[in-house]
């Protein structure tokens, strides 16, 4: 039957963890997959997370199917989260959400939905770079992609004239699909101000905003400061689609936890708008998974569980943001050719160091360590034991 099946190509990210797996070398550094490692680069369970499974254990809850659109506390409390309390949408109740499986499930979604249903051109216009899925989620459903400029090789900064003058240039009522922060793989994210003339410009040419957010706490630790953009959108009137996953700031990659929400314009017209995104997951997988949404929904919905959750966000940002210091510091120290201050201004997991593919190459088969080939390092991957390693292995590779 598949004598005719040619051999894929390897993931770009899960093909690095593979070659890590593979090296038995004691030194060995993985800066490929995006999981948050702790300070001695162990995998951490919240302990939010493990108050929040006694609880659910003490409860003995049954395992029947959840609705189609998931567990209706956890898509509100997920919602509150997002959008914030006093949202407009969510005061007036005319936002149409979905348990989706986390970030990933939600774009599909989103694209599954928009497909079927959107009646402005069928492109979805995606960063460049972007994280590597979001091409094939669009064109998984039939529908086309391009890219916007966002990264400016020059600076190590964002080309935010670039990025403007491309989203400019779309036909009228294109879907513009936005990280709503810790951008990936870059790390670079628009200010403030430049979000709010992000916002004018799509409203003038009428462009659907398509917003994931996957990261929402982890650029700064604050989580309603992280949602920024996607309250000033919606504030401004924009009905926006967000894609919002609980995989990262909860550190449950596995349990698949997220939403996929729409801003709409009434009541009504949300419960339209529910009633066709149902038949979107239905054939998909019926209906999603329970365990991860009853953990998000304990500790959103229990006031002690969220304040220590809330600490424990921050935790992760911080111990981030203090190896991008010692990153830069060290590189600085060895006197390493080259301008490094992105290393520090850049925000959430990620690091788009500027290394050359020649170099990620060199690291791993001289130095033991894993990244991308496009020189994205996860800086969670790094800590006390193993940042002065990195630092002198990275050096080298430089220096060449
Ligand atoms: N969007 C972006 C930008 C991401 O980086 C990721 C995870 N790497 C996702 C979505 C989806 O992640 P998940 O499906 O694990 O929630």
């Amino acid at each position: 039957f598949w004598a005719t099946v040619q051999q894929g190509p390897e993931d770009p990210i899960l093909g690095v963890q593979d070659k890590f797996n593979a090296d038995k070398d004691p030194k060995r550094v993985n800066l490929g997959v995006g999981a948050y490692r702790d300070e001695n680069g162990k995998p951490w369970v919240l302990d939010s997370v493990l108050k929040a499974e006694d609880i659910l254990q003490k409860k003995k809850l049954n395992k029947e199917y959840l609705p189609i659109t998931g567990a209706a506390d956890f898509t509100k409390l997920a919602s509150e989260l997002a959008y914030g309390k006093e949202s407009k949408p969510i005061v007036e109740d005319r936002i149409a959400v979905a348990q989706s499986i986390s970030g990933t499930g939600a774009l599909r979604i989103a694209t599954g939905f928009l497909s079927f249903h959107y009646t402005g051109p069928q492109v979805v216009y995606i960063p460049n770079p972007t994280w590597g899925n979001h091409i094939p989620i669009v064109e998984q459903t039939g529908m086309k992609s391009a890219r916007y400029r966002y990264f400016d090789k020059k600076t190590v900064g964002l080309d935010f004239e670039g990025m403007k003058e491309d989203i400019e240039a779309a036909e009228p009522g294109s879907i513009i699909l936005l990280h709503a922060c810790a951008q990936n793989p870059t790390g670079i994210d628009p200010t403030k101000e430049q979000w709010k003339e992000l916002s004018i410009l799509l409203k003038q040419k009428q462009h659907l905003a398509l917003f994931d957010m996957a990261y929402q706490g982890f650029a700064s630790g604050d989580v309603s400061g992280d949602a920024f953009a996607v309250r000033h959108f919606v504030e401004q009137g924009h009905q926006i689609i967000l894609c919002q996953s609980f995989a990262k700031n909860l550190g449950l990659y596995g349990e698949r936890a997220g939403t996929f929400s729409m801003v709409c314009s009434s009541k009504e017209e949300k419960n339209r708008v529910l009633s066709q995104v149902k038949r979107v997951i239905r054939p998909l997988y019926s209906s999603p998974p329970l365990h991860g949404a009853q953990l998000v929904a304990t500790i959103l919905g229990t006031p002690e569980l969220l304040e220590l959750w809330l600490t424990e966000v921050k935790k992760m940002a911080d111990r981030i943001i203090d190896m991008r210091s010692k990153l830069y510091d060290l590189l600085v120290k060895l006197e390493t050719p080259g301008e490094w201050g992105h290393i520090k201004s850049q925000i959430g997991m990620f690091s788009f160091t500027g290394l050359t593919p020649e170099q990620v190459t060199a690291l791993a088969e001289h130095a033991h360590v894993y990244m991308t080939m496009d020189g994205r390092i996860s800086m969670a991957g790094l800590n006390d034991h193993n940042v002065q390693y990195f630092a002198e292995s990275m050096s080298k590779a430089v220096k060449g």
